[in-house]
């Protein structure tokens, strides 16, 4: 497995694979099941896996957690090379941005400014800038996101659409710790009791499943259920729409979603079913 470091030498690697297939897989590093799972995807579908591990900061808000976020890279790549990964790319920020004052892209007005967007207003510009980086960079065939971090997936896919990017976006489905929990580098800051309290999300999840398959549809009934359940935590949204984030007052079988975030102690979690 290659770990490169430089612009210049992820050229080069992707230069010398040729046409042969290649799946990019973004993450911010402090690797998990999920990230695995994604890794894994990539490895079965392709000649050729990149894993990127980069915290992009341009992605987080003043007051966010960039100093803090997890950084475990020689675990990371340990784990990436026992997976078959053909390179890391693990850049520098001034690797990423040489110029603090380059071209940007900003988010569609639609979807980039509500829920995560709306608390988090330059997110998603950041999101993209780095993920249009890597996807000139690495020109994959196919590049997997997490079904986790649905706003973002469906933004990215509307960015290869719009700017006729040549590559395909698979989204892989969310990978939970045993107890429920949906894997998130960010877990690691919840204590034990947080933690606890932090259950009641996947249980809001599943009480919301369980009704849609017994045929509630009505989103009014949902939410009063969400609330329900979704006990001593503070509740940033928790959202039934469409895919194109549009609120909806019906679930549409495999058109709807339900998207949540918490707030646990001081950590932001989400979570949301594709419904
Ligand atoms: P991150 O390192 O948090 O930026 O995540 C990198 C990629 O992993 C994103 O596409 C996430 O959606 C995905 N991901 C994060 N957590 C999970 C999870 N629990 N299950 C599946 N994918 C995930």
């Amino acid at each position: 497995m290659r770990v490169l470091e430089t612009i210049e030498e992820l050229r080069t690697f992707r230069e010398s694979l040729g046409a042969q297939s290649v799946g990019l897989v973004p993450t911010m590093g402090a690797l998990h099941k999920g990230h695995l799972s994604l890794i894994g995807e990539s490895t079965h579908h392709n000649a050729h896996t990149i894993v990127s591990i980069f915290v992009n900061p341009t992605q987080f808000g003043q007051n966010e957690d960039l100093s803090t976020y997890p950084r475990t890279l020689e675990q990371d790549l340990a784990l990436c090379e026992n997976l078959g990964v053909s390179a890391v790319f693990a850049p520098n920020v001034a690797q990423m941005y040489p110029s603090d004052d380059e071209i940007t892209i900003l988010p569609p007005k639609m979807m980039g400014y509500v829920l995560e967007g709306f608390d988090r207003p330059t997110h998603f510009a950041g999101v993209l800038q780095v993920v249009l980086k890597l996807f000139m960079l690495a020109q994959p065939h196919r590049a997997y996101f997490g079904k986790k971090d649905a706003q973002q997936v469906l933004i990215v896919r509307k960015m290869v659409e719009d700017l006729h990017l040549p590559l395909e976006i698979v989204v892989c489905p969310i990978v939970r710790d045993d107890d429920g929990l949906a894997l998130s580098s960010r877990n690691v800051y919840l204590s034990p009791q947080e933690r606890e309290s932090a259950l009641c999300i996947p249980r809001t999840i599943y009480a919301i499943e369980s009704a849609i398959a017994k045929g509630v549809y009505e989103v009014s009934a949902l939410e009063h259920l969400a609330r329900e359940n979704l006990t001593g935590v503070h509740i940033f949204y928790a959202y039934f729409c469409d895919r194109a984030l549009a609120p909806i007052t019906h679930i549409r079988q495999n058109e709807s979603l339900f998207l949540l975030a918490v707030r646990v102690g001081r950590t932001r979690l989400l979570d949301n079913l594709w419904c």
